[in-house]
C-alpha cells in the first residue's frame, strides 16, 4: 500500500497569502486561521492531494470553502446526507457566497436553474450526493467549469471498517477520470489506522499528505458515572443546562420512548428520535432540534451525521457506546462551536451484556462475517474498559487514537476533577438541604433553596419570611455552584425529588426522611475541591446559562431571523458571536464587524437588527457599550453567560496586550495568550496609537494592503470608512482600514 506511506506531515512552509486572509474576515468574519487549518489549506492551496483528519469542530469545512472563493472557478464536494449538503449551501448563502446542491429531491424547476447558474461560471462550490456524480447527466451540468478541487467531506462512509460505510462512496474515483487535473481531498473525524489507508486507496488519493490534528478536544468535559438512578442522572443534567441544546444516546428504541416521556413529564423540552418511527415524524423530531425549537433530543445512534448544529451543551449516554469511535463521535456532536460542553456516560455492567447480544444478532442477521462480529465484541470490551479505569478521559481517548498527552491534568473529566471525592460529612450537609426544603414546605425549586441555605437576602426570600426559618443561612460557607450541585446530586440518587410540570420543584420522598430521621447514608459528591488547581489551558466546566438578558434576546432575535429565512439558527450567527456581541455590547456597525464571525455579508443583512436589540438592552439596563470582553466576564458564574476566559481573568487586559504589540506580535498570538479575541487585540492597538508613536504597522497589515487601502482612500475620500470598504470590494476589514489611516495621520 504506497499510498499510506507517503505522507510527510510537514507542510511547505509556503505561507498563506494577506489577500486569504483579507476573504476569511470579509466572508466569514474570521480573523484568524486554526492552526490544523492553516495546514490543510496551504497543502489543498498548493493542489496537492490531501487526507485531512479533524476531529468534529475543528473546522474542517472551512478548509475547503475559503480556498475555493480565493482561488475560484468550481469545487465540488461530495457529502453523504441531503441535510448536511443543504445546511452547508445555506450557511454559504448567508455569508454572500454562491453554491448550490445537486441530489435527489430537486425538482425540475430547480434543476433547471441550478443548470443556469452553472452554466454562468458564477458558482464556487457544488454539493453533490455520491450517487449523482455518476451519472452522465451530472457531468454534462458541469461543462464549461474549471474543476480544480473534489472535496470529499465525511470520507470515512468509504471504509467498510468505518461506521458509516457508504457503497455509493466507492465510486468516487471515477471522478478521477472525468476530472483528470483536479486535487481530490478527503475530510473526516474519526479515523483509526485501518480506515484512514483505506480512504486513500479507495480514493486513489495521489501521493497525498496526510494531516492529522490533535483528537483531543479540550473544550468537553467528560464523565464516567455508575447508573443509579439513570431517569434521574440524566434529568439532573438536563436540568442543568435548561434552555440549551442536548442529546441523550438511548441503546433501544423503548429506552428513547420511556427516557423522552420521563423529562417532558418534568417539563424539559424533549423529542424522541429512533428508526422505527415514521419517516416524517423523524424528519420533524430532527428538524425541531436543529431549529431550536425543541432543547432535547432523545435517541439511539440512528441520530446521528446529519446533526450539525453547533451549540450542542450537553451529550449523555444512557447506555454504553458500541466502540470508542462511535463515542468520539457521538459526543463530538457537542460543543462544536468550541465553548464549553458536557459529556456524561452512565455506566452499568447490565448493558454491557445486553450491547453484545444485541449487536451479536444483528449483525448475524445481517451475515456478517465471524471476523466482522469477533471484531464488534472486542471495540464493545474496549469500551468498556474505558469505562472501568481511572485514567484521565482525554488522555485515554487521545492515546487511544495513537496521540500522546502531555497535561499531567486534563481539569476536564471525572477522574482529573476528583469525581469521586467523598465529602465527609454528606449526612450532615444532606439532612441540612433536605430540613431546607421542609421549612419552605416543599414549594420551590432548585434555586430558591439554595439561596435559602446560602442566607441570600433575595426579594423572593424575604417576602416569603424565608430569611426568618431555622436552615436560613445554615451552608453559607458553601459556593452556591457547589451547594447547587449537591441538591441535584440528592435529586439524582433519589433522596429528594425534582416535581411540577411548569417549573420543577423540590420535594421529601422516603428516601428523604431515611436520612433525616433513619440511618440511610448519602453520598455527596465534591466536584469543585479540585478547581482551584485546574489547568486555565483546560475546559472550564460546561456551564452556560442560557437565560442571561442580553444573550438570550440576542439568541431569540436569532431564532426570529432563522425562521423568516427557514434556517437553522446556527447558520445566522454562532453562539460565541452572540457571546461576544453580549459581552462587548458594539455600538456601531464598524464595531460589530470586529466580532468573530460577523462577516460583510452578514453586517449587511444582520447588523442593524442586532445594533437595534444591543442598544435597547443597553439604554433599558444602563449598561456601557462598546465594553471590553472582560467587563462581562466578571459576573460569570451569576446569571451572565459563562465565557470562555484566558488566564486573565478580570482585570486589564490590556497589560498584556500592549507589551506584545510593542514587540510587534500578531494578534492572533496576542489574542490567544490573552484569552481574548483578534478583534479586541485590533481596538487596542487603535487605543494604543492614540498616545504613542508606532514605527510601522507591517506586522498587522501587509504593504500591499496599506498600499491598496491608501489608494482607495485618495479616491474616495478619508472621512468615512464605508466609501473606502465599499470600494476595496468589501474585502479588507474596517480594523484595517482604521489602522491604516490613523497610521497615515500619525505620520503625516
Ligand atoms: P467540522 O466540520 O470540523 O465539525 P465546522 O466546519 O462545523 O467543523 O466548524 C466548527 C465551528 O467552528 C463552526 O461554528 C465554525 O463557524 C467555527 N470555525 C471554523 N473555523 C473557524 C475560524 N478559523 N475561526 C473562528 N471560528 C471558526
Ligand atoms: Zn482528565
Amino acid at each position: 500500500m504506497s499510498s499510506t506511506q507517503a505522507t510527510a506531515p510537514s507542510v511547505s512552509d509556503a505561507a498563506i497569502p494577506d489577500r486569504f486572509y483579507e476573504i476569511l474576515k470579509g466572508v466569514w468574519g474570521f480573523s484568524s486561521l486554526r492552526p490544523s487549518q492553516e495546514a490543510a489549506i496551504a497543502s489543498i492551496l498548493e493542489g496537492r492531494d490531501t487526507l485531512v483528519i479533524m476531529p468534529t469542530g475543528g473546522g474542517k469545512s472551512l478548509c475547503y470553502q475559503a480556498p475555493a472563493i480565493y482561488r475560484g472557478g468550481m469545487t465540488i464536494v461530495v457529502s453523504p446526507l441531503i441535510a448536511l449538503m443543504k445546511d452547508q449551501v445555506d450557511s454559504l448563502k448567508q455569508v454572500g457566497v454562491n453554491a448550490v446542491r445537486v441530489d435527489s429531491t430537486l425538482t425540475l424547476p430547480e434543476k433547471r436553474e441550478i443548470a443556469q447558474e452553472l452554466r454562468s461560471g458564477n458558482v464556487r462550490l457544488l454539493f453533490v450526493s455520491p450517487e449523482r456524480i455518476a451519472s452522465p447527466d451530472f457531468v454534462r451540468l458541469l461543462e464549461g467549469n474549471e474543476v480544480h478541487t473534489i472535496a470529499i467531506d465525511e470520507a470515512h462512509c468509504v471504509s467498510q471498517w468505518g461506521h458509516d460505510f457508504r457503497p455509493e462512496y466507492r465510486q468516487l474515483s471515477s471522478l478521477r477520470n472525468v476530472f483528470p487535473n483536479a486535487a481530490m481531498h478527503a475530510f473526516t473525524a474519526t479515523a483509526t489506522v485501518k480506515v484512514r489507508a483505506d480512504i486513500m486507496d479507495q480514493l486513489q488519493l495521489k501521493q497525498p499528505r496526510m494531516l492529522i490534528s490533535s483528537f483531543d478536544r479540550p473544550n468537553l468535559t467528560y464523565r464516567v458515572l455508575p447508573q443509579v438512578e439513570l431517569e434521574n442522572q440524566i434529568l439532573e443534567v438536563c436540568e442543568r443546562h435548561r434552555g440549551s441544546g442536548g442529546i441523550v444516546y438511548c441503546l433501544r428504541r423503548n429506552d428513547v420512548e420511556v427516557i423522552t416521556a420521563f423529562l417532558q413529564s418534568k417539563g424539559i423540552s424533549a423529542v424522541g428520535y429512533h428508526a422505527g418511527m415514521p419517516h416524517e415524524e423523524r424528519k420533524r423530531a430532527q428538524e425541531a432540534f436543529l431549529t431550536e425549537s425543541i432543547d432535547v433530543a432523545v435517541a439511539t445512534v440512528a441520530f446521528g451525521m446529519g446533526i450539525d448544529r453547533s451549540n450542542v451543551r450537553f451529550v449523555l449516554h444512557a447506555s454504553i457506546p458500541k466502540s470508542i469511535e462511535h463515542y468520539q463521535q457521538e459526543t463530538g456532536r457537542a460543543g462544536r462551536d468550541g465553548l464549553p460542553a458536557e459529556c456524561v456516560l452512565f455506566h452499568s455492567v447490565g448493558d454491557v451484556m445486553t450491547l453484545k447480544k444485541i449487536t451479536e444478532s444483528s449483525l448475524r442477521e445481517a451475515n456478517a462475517s465471524e471476523e466482522i462480529v469477533a471484531a464488534s465484541r472486542l471495540q464493545i470490551e474496549e469500551m468498556s474498559r474505558y469505562c472501568q479505569t481511572p485514567v484521565c478521559r482525554h488522555r485515554a481517548l487521545v492515546q487511544y487514537f495513537g496521540q500522546s498527552y502531555d497535561l499531567a491534568s486534563c481539569g476536564a473529566c471525572d477522574v482529573c476533577l476528583g469525581d469521586t471525592d467523598e465529602v465527609p460529612d454528606s449526612k450532615i450537609i444532606a439532612q441540612k438541604i433536605l430540613s431546607c426544603v421542609f421549612r419552605v414546605q416543599e414549594r420551590f425549586g432548585v434555586n430558591h433553596v439554595v439561596d435559602v441555605l446560602l442566607g441570600a437576602r433575595t426579594q423572593a426570600v424575604v417576602q416569603r419570611g424565608h430569611d426568618q426559618v431555622s436552615t436560613y443561612g445554615i451552608l453559607k460557607e458553601v459556593p452556591k455552584a457547589q451547594l447547587k450541585d449537591w441538591v441535584y446530586q440528592l435529586a439524582g440518587q433519589g433522596a429528594l425529588t425534582l416535581d411540577g410540570t411548569e417549573f420543577p420543584v423540590l420535594k421529601l420522598n422516603p428516601n428523604s426522611r431515611a436520612i433525616l430521621f433513619g440511618d440511610a447514608q448519602p453520598r455527596l459528591i465534591r466536584t469543585a475541591t479540585k478547581a482551584k488547581e485546574r489547568k486555565q489551558a483546560a475546559a472550564s466546566e460546561a456551564s452556560i446559562h442560557a437565560d442571561s438578558g442580553l444573550f438570550e434576546k440576542l439568541r431569540l432575535l436569532r431564532k426570529k431571523l432563522a425562521q423568516e429565512q427557514n434556517v437553522p439558527p446556527f447558520v445566522i450567527f454562532g453562539d460565541t458571536t452572540l457571546i461576544e456581541m453580549s459581552a462587548t455590547r458594539p455600538s456601531s456597525l464598524e464595531a460589530m464587524l470586529m466580532i468573530s464571525g460577523v462577516g460583510n455579508t452578514k453586517l449587511n443583512a444582520y447588523g442593524q437588527d442586532f445594533l437595534d436589540e444591543i442598544t435597547n438592552y443597553c439604554a433599558q439596563n444602563s449598561l456601557e457599550m462598546d465594553a471590553q470582553w472582560k467587563s462581562s466576564v466578571a459576573q460569570s458564574g451569576s446569571s451572565q453567560p459563562a465565557m470562555r476566559v484566558g488566564r486573565t481573568g478580570a482585570t486589564g487586559t490590556k497589560n498584556i496586550t500592549i507589551p506584545m504589540l510593542r514587540e510587534g506580535k500578531s494578534f492572533d498570538e496576542i489574542a490567544s495568550k490573552a484569552g481574548i479575541t483578534p478583534g479586541t487585540v485590533a481596538s487596542h492597538l487603535l487605543e494604543m496609537m492614540e498616545t504613542e508613536a508606532i514605527s510601522s504597522i507591517d506586522p498587522w497589515v501587509s504593504e500591499a494592503t496599506q498600499r491598496r487601502i491608501l489608494a482607495a482612500a485618495e479616491k474616495v475620500g478619508r472621512e468615512r470608512l464605508k466609501p473606502i470598504f465599499e470600494h476595496l470590494n468589501q474585502e479588507v476589514p474596517y480594523e484595517h482600514l482604521r489602522l491604516v489611516l490613523n497610521f497615515e495621520k500619525q505620520n503625516s
